[in-house]
């Protein structure tokens, strides 16, 4: 018998998450997660981050937050042994002002009202974090 084909039109399902929803305490073997303190050392720099460990298994969960400050140890190490993916683009210059253009693989999912927070490290060096 041959399998049902997926419909032509797949409906977008939209949903929102509560901000809330990755927040710790989580539960793992019926009991909640506790937090539990961590470092990490990237090229002699140490980071303190926390996770919510299981007492039971031992298994750690992130929630959103300590995942966010994870991603920026990562982030840091990945800078610091300069293996960071790069690009090179160049720059624009409107008669007033600088400007570079995004390649499209990376602004396909881009919508207009997004704002971009330049991290400055120093005035040639300029990590761009772009936000909903
Ligand atoms: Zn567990």
């Amino acid at each position: 018998m041959a399998k049902k084909a997926l419909p032509k039109k797949m409906k977008e399902v939209k949903f929102e998450i509560d901000k809330e929803a990755f927040n710790g305490p989580f539960t793992c073997h019926k009991k909640k997660t506790v937090l539990t303190q961590k470092k990490m050392s990237v090229q002699g720099n140490v980071f303190s981050y926390s996770t919510w460990r299981c007492q039971i298994c031992g298994e750690d969960y992130l929630d959103s937050k300590q995942a966010e400050r994870l991603e920026m140890i990562w982030t840091f190490e990945k800078l610091m042994k300069n293996s960071l993916l790069s690009m090179k683009r160049s720059l624009n210059y409107d008669g007033k002002m600088f400007f570079l253009r995004f390649p499209k693989e990376l602004t396909k999912d881009w919508k207009k009202g997004l704002e971009a927070e330049m991290k400055i490290i120093d005035k040639n060096k300029i990590l761009i974090e772009v936000k909903a």
